[in-house]
Formats: structure tokens, C-alpha cells, sequence
């Protein structure tokens, strides 16, 4: 987020930025622990916009910011076992149609032959985008960082934000572990660490952190009888939010953890790939007989309705948000840093903002999202 803001500033001529990262590399906290997944395929109106947008960049990054990001537009397929989801998702297709994105219903035999070894046994329904896809999270970060810099923008890494200073009602300053820097514009970026920022100018962010696994399952995809997709297809089981999609020539694969309370820690429970793999082997049977080389945690920033903040604090001014994006935030950097910067330079961003104010959680209009994963 902080480096897509730091580019989208850029573009608009405003360079008198510093990007502050505590760690020694950029892309080291969530971003660096995602799935790499990018879709169209949200419930709500605000959240189609921000991928319609985002998808856009992404399928012309090369061009645009100059940088590699692996993307391959296999498609997303939700496959749905119940009446309830199926009756859900039928609006939210109507919803996507509606704004221009290209669904498709399928059912379980074509969600089959879409996903070679997948078992749709149970489904009842599924959905299809097929410019879904996967892209490289480290290459979105560093092409975002690296255009963002060549345009004059300062990048301090090993650099800590430790305080924000308030004078008569707005930002004044940070300070960081380095030394202050006097600015009447800060933009809190700092992922599932959102609400200890937010704090530091008194402002309640309501973002908390949940850990979410990923496993990489070793197997040559290439060996006779091992029957997974050829393509980078993502498929997700929205009712037990189990999803895979092929990484290299394994599989990556993940499930959240509903009984999971917030947590900061991002050690591996390997006691919960036994739980993933109980659902895992009965949509994916060739992971029965697949290793597991590596797996890691990282952590959703999630909002109580699902749905980011973003944009300026009413309360505070001079304070900017970018948080909160709740499992989507990889996908939804482009749109998402591409509008604070509009803010901040005083331009129209172009759509309505508030489904992402943070002033929703105190004026109970809420409507957030329903497919988080
Ligand atoms: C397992 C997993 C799978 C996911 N899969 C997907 C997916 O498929 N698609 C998708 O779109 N999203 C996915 N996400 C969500 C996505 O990773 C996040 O929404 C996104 O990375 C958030 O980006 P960010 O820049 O806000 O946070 P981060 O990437 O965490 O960046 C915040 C940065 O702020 C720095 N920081 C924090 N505090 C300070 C401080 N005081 N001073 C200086 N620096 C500070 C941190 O070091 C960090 O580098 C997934 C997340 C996880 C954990």
C-alpha cells in the first residue's frame, strides 16, 4: 500500500515523499505472505470497482511502471455447496455483470474440467472469472517502490515510525527511530500494525490481525497419475474457504481458521495443516500423496465489516488510511494507492468513498464484503 501510494503521488509530480519501512526489505509483512491472488469476483459494488480498476494496472504493469509481476490470468472458479451461497452468489453475479466484469455459472462437471483432479463432489454451483488470475506480490511492491523512487521519492528502510506529533488539530510531524520529519501529510500504510499507528496520532483504527497459513505441497505435476490443474487456475471452496492453485510445479493451498482469536504471532501451527488437509484431499485428492516442503503464516488486517478503509480521518487532518483490506489488499493496492494519492493532491479520486470512510463503524452504514476467504 505505502509503496502504490508513493508511485501514485509520483505521478501526479508530488515527490516530497519519504516511505518509511521499519524492516530491512520492503514486502516482508503481509504482502510478502500472500497468495498472490487478483479477482473481480467481490459482494460488494465498492470492492468490484477497486479490482475492475486494479486488474486494469496489473495487466498493463509492464508498460506502465516498468516492472515484471508474473501474472497469469487462469481464472478464479468459487465452488459452492450450499442453496444458501448459491442463492447469494447469484446476486453477486448480477451485481459484477452489471458493472461490466465477465462471470460465467458453471456447474460441478465444469468446474471439473476446468480444474483437472479437482473432486466437485457436494458442489452444486460454482462461478467462473476468467481474468482472474495470480500475480507476484514482490514485483507489484518493487515496481510500485522503484517508479516511485526514479520520480525522487525517498525510501527509508530499518526505519521506525514511533510517533506522530499533532499541532493545533492536524499532523505536524513523525518521528521515526532516525530522526523527525516535519509534514503536514501522513498516510498510515502499516498493514495488519494499522491500529498501533492510528494510535500514535489518537485516532482508533479498528483493524485487528488474524493469522492465515499458506502450505506448498512438492510434487512434480508432470509425473503420470498426479492429477492437478496444468494452468495457475485458482479454486476456492467458498464453504470451507479451502483454495489452491498451482505454484511452480506443486500446489499452494490455504483454509482460514475461524476459531482462531487475533493474533500477532506468525509461527507455523502444523497441527492446522492436518485439520487443511482433511478438507484439502477430499477437493483435491492428489494431495494425499504429496509432501509438504514449506509453509508460512501471515496476517490479514481485517475490519469488522470486511471492507478497507481508505481515505482521509474526518478528525484528524492531515492523517490518510489505507488499511483494513481484509485478505483482498495485494490485489487492491493499485486502485487503493492510486486513489489516496488523488486525495492528497486535491483531485477528484472518482468514485464514492464511502463504503471505505472510516467514519462507517460510527455511523453504522455499513454493508461490507462477504467473500473473504
Ligand atoms: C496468507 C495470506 C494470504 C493472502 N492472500 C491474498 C491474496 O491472494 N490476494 C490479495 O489481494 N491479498 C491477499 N492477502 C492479503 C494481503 O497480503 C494484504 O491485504 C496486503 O499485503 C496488505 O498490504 P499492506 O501494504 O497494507 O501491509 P504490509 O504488506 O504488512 O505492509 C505494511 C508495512 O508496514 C511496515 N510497518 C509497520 N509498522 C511500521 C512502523 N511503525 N514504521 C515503519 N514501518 C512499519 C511493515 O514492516 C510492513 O512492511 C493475503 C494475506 C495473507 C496473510
Amino acid at each position: 500500500m505505502g509503496a502504490s501510494v508513493a508511485y501514485h503521488l509520483a505521478r501526479r509530480g508530488v515527490t516530497d515523499v519519504v516511505l518509511l519501512e521499519r524492516e530491512k526489505l520492503l514486502a516482508t509483512g503481509s504482502t510478502g505472505r500472500n497468495a498472490g491472488g487478483v479477482r473481480h469476483q467481490f459482494s460488494n459494488a465498492a470492492n468490484i470497482r477497486l479490482s475492475i480498476e486494479s486488474i486494469a494496472l496489473l495487466e498493463r504493469f509492464r508498460e506502465d511502471v516498468g516492472h515484471e509481476i508474473d501474472f497469469h490470468q487462469d481464472g478464479y472458479v468459487f465452488l459452492l455447496s450450499t442453496p444458501a451461497s448459491v442463492e447469494t452468489f447469484k446476486r453477486n453475479v448480477a451485481l459484477q455483470r452489471s458493472l461490466g466484469v465477465d462471470v460465467d455459472w458453471l456447474g460441478p462437471g465444469d468446474a471439473e474440467r476446468l480444474a483437472p483432479g479437482l473432486d466437485a463432489r457436494g458442489v452444486i454451483g460454482a462461478t467462473f472469472c476468467r481474468r482472474d488470475g495470480i500475480a507476484d506480490p514482490n514485483g507489484v511492491t518493487m515496481g510500485f517502490a522503484k517508479a516511485a523512487q526514479a520520480a525522487g521519492v525517498s525510501i527509508e528502510r530499518e526505519t521506525e515510525a514511533t510517533g506522530i506529533a499533532v499541532e493545533r488539530g492536524r499532523v505536524s510531524s513523525v518521528q521515526t527511530t532516525k530522526g523527525t520529519i516535519a509534514t503536514p501529510v501522513v498516510v498510515n500504510a502499516a498493514g495488519p500494525h494499522a491500529r498501533a499507528i492510528g494510535r500514535l496520532a489518537g485516532v482508533d483504527v479498528p483493524v485487528d490481525p488474524y493469522r492465515r497459513h499458506i502450505f506448498i505441497a512438492a510434487f512434480d505435476a508432470l509425473t503420470p497419475g498426479v492429477h492437478v490443474p496444468a494452468t495457475r487456475i485458482m479454486v476456492i471452496d467458498f464453504e470451507t474457504t479451502f483454495y489452491f492453485h498451482r505454484e511452480g510445479s506443486g500446489l499452494l493451498f490455504g483454509m482460514g481458521d475461524p476459531a482462531e482469536p487475533s493474533t500477532f504471532d506468525t509461527t507455523v501451527r502444523w497441527d492446522f495443516l492436518e485439520e487443511t488437509t482433511q478438507v484439502a484431499v477430499t477437493r483435491l485428492p492428489a494431495l494425499a500423496d504429496a509432501s509438504i516442503s514449506h509453509a508460512w503464516a501471515g496476517l490479514y488486517e481485517m475490519t469488522p465489516d470486511g471492507n478497507p478503509i481508505i481515505g482521509p480521518v474526518r478528525d484528524m487532518p492531515g492523517l490518510f488510511l489505507i488499511n483494513g483490506f481484509s485478505g483482498h489488499g495485494f490485489q487492491h493496492s493499485p486502485a487503493a494507492g492510486r486513489i489516496v494519492a488523488d486525495v492528497i493532491a486535491g483531485c477528484d479520486p472518482g468514485l464514492d468513498l464511502t463504503p471505505f470512510a472510516l467514519e462507517r463503524f460510527v455511523s453504522g452504514a455499513v454493508s461490507g464484503e462477504r467473500y473473504i476467504v
